[in-house]
């Protein structure tokens, strides 16, 4: 045995009750010879015989007392390994004790057997605990949500890195990381609601959802979560210890659903506008119709049918978006710029010529593939809106480029018209925005061409950018790659 424990303080007890016993037997039996034999306690011999037993007892007890304490140093030893004490003893914990494990059938045979027996059960368990701890928290990181395990005093015990990425400042972590008492949930986020409904779990042991705007670190402004409190209980008796909460981030799902509502709003707003205005020229028709009156009746009938078109580019432009959504597959093909561009300005130059509107064209790019159909529609919504804003006489340029250094294709249709403020072109690709509605009403617009030049651009893998300023002019540029 390595370590250089032995149980002295067994042995010495031993030891010591052995003397005691063995002369308090010595000195009955020198009673019992003087009062039933012959034996006198003045006897010369006394001295020498007690001497003799004296040094015989010390001998006798000191091998009785290593006989008894020696086996007991492995029992011992094994113990206090189960407890890890052996720190409490001053035993070298480097020292390698195996050999206290060999087999080796010693004085309390069964006793040893069975604190194997537990040592190598526990083993077995804190090797499984450790996995499990490894397992979950390798899950827990993977996770996107953030999870967070909270004590019935409010303070951290568990985060994952999700949480630590939303929710806690390199100080909080560091401290954290430190262990000690934990991070106070309070110092992490201030919000009542959540810490109300934390409590609710810890008094009445029922999950608790709700759905919450926390401003976080990533997104100081705000994102929204749905947040799921769970309770935590004991095994036995399932007291609540803490509770678990889980931070889903619903964000990205959030302003999907509120621009679906708004589109919803927007485009029953679009239709409705048009169709009242058929609806209240049908009847005053009829109504003129009954009475026998005509003369207003082909005005009457170019507003409806104004009205009629107008709806009728509404829909095919809301089946265009609602196509372009649902599909999101393009028809690849070799364009040829020079061939797209000159056919939408040959379907567009009616509506230019009306104007006395120059376009003009420049190819300084070959061909590439892309969808034909929705580059199509691309360059005659920028080229139609040019048209359309502009005044009379006005100029729009077309050009066709690669840029330099890579194989990004470039379109860039510009115009010198009456250009767009800035506060607005942040917003301009969205659905239904534009920057005047009644002059857009008035030219044929309906809000969603833009939308819809981004939406193809995009798909094609590209970006579209505005460069504009009040009274002079605008510039569109899209750039995707060509995809090859
Ligand atoms: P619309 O159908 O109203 O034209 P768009 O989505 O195509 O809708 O355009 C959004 C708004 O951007 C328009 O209402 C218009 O105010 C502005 N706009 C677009 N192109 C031009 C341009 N070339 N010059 C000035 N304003 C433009």
């Amino acid at each position: 045995m390595k370590s250089g424990f032995f149980p002295w303080r067994i042995f010495w007890k031993f030891y010591l009750t052995l003397i005691v016993l063995l002369n308090l037997s010595f000195v009955a039996a020198l009673f019992a010879a003087t009062v039933l034999g012959d034996f006198s306690l003045a006897d010369p011999r006394l001295p020498a015989i007690f001497g003799l037993f004296l040094i015989v007892t010390l001998g006798i007890s000191a091998l009785a007392a290593y006989r008894v304490a020696a086996p007991l140093k492995r029992v011992i030893l094994k113990a206090l390994r189960l407890a890890h004490k052996k720190r409490d003893l001053n035993i070298d914990e480097s020292a390698k004790d195996e050999d206290l494990f060999e087999y080796q059938p010693g004085e309390y045979y069964e006793l040893e057997q069975a604190l194997d027996q537990i040592r190598r059960k526990m083993k077995k368990r804190r090797i499984q605990l450790a996995h499990e701890r490894e397992e979950s928290q390798a899950l827990m990181s993977f996770l996107a949500d953030a999870v967070v395990s909270v004590d019935c005093d409010e303070r951290v015990k568990f985060f994952n890195s999700s949480f630590a990425k939303h929710f806690l400042s390199s100080e909080q972590i560091k401290t954290s990381n430190e262990g000690g008492p934990g991070l106070k949930l309070i110092d992490i986020f201030r919000d009542d609601e959540v810490l109300f409904k934390i409590r609710q779990v810890k008094k009445d042991g029922l999950v608790q959802t709700l759905q919450k705007r926390l401003s976080t670190k990533i997104d100081p402004t705000g994102r929204y979560f749905s947040i799921i409190i769970t309770p935590l209980r004991e095994e036995k008796t399932r007291e609540i210890y803490a509770s678990l909460v889980l931070f889903h981030d619903i964000t990205e799902y959030h302003l999907a659903e509120q621009i679906r509502v708004e589109f919803v709003e927007n485009a029953s707003h679009e239709l409705r506008t048009p169709l009242t205005s058929i609806k209240g020229f049908v009847t005053t028709a009829l109504d003129d119709a009954q009475a026998g009156r005509f003369d207003l009746m082909s005005s009457f009938l170019k507003t409806i049918s104004k009205n009629v078109d107008r709806l009728s580019v509404l829909v095919n432009d809301l089946l265009t978006i609602s196509s372009l959504e649902s599909s999101g597959v393009l028809n690849l093909e070799n364009i040829e710029p020079q061939e797209i561009t000159e056919e939408v300005m040959e379907r567009l130059s009616p509506l230019a010529s009306n104007k006395d509107i120059m376009m003009k064209a420049t190819y300084n790019r070959g061909a590439f593939r892309g969808d034909y159909r929705l580059l199509d529609q691309v360059l005659t919504n920028l080229v139609g809106n040019a048209i359309k804003y502009i005044p009379t006489g006005g100029r729009i340029e077309i050009l066709w480029s690669t840029d330099p250094g890579t194989d990004i294709v470039r379109l860039t249709v510009k115009d010198n018209g009456p250009g767009i403020a800035e506060e607005h072109l942040h917003r301009l690709f969205e659905r239904f925005y534009r920057v005047d509605k009644a002059r857009s009403r008035d030219v044929g617009g309906t809000g969603l061409g833009l939308a819809i030049v981004k939406h193809v651009v995009q798909s094609h893998g590209g970006q579209i950018s505005v460069r504009s300023e009040l009274g002079r002019g605008s510039e569109f540029i899209a750039h995707f790659p060509d995809r090859l």
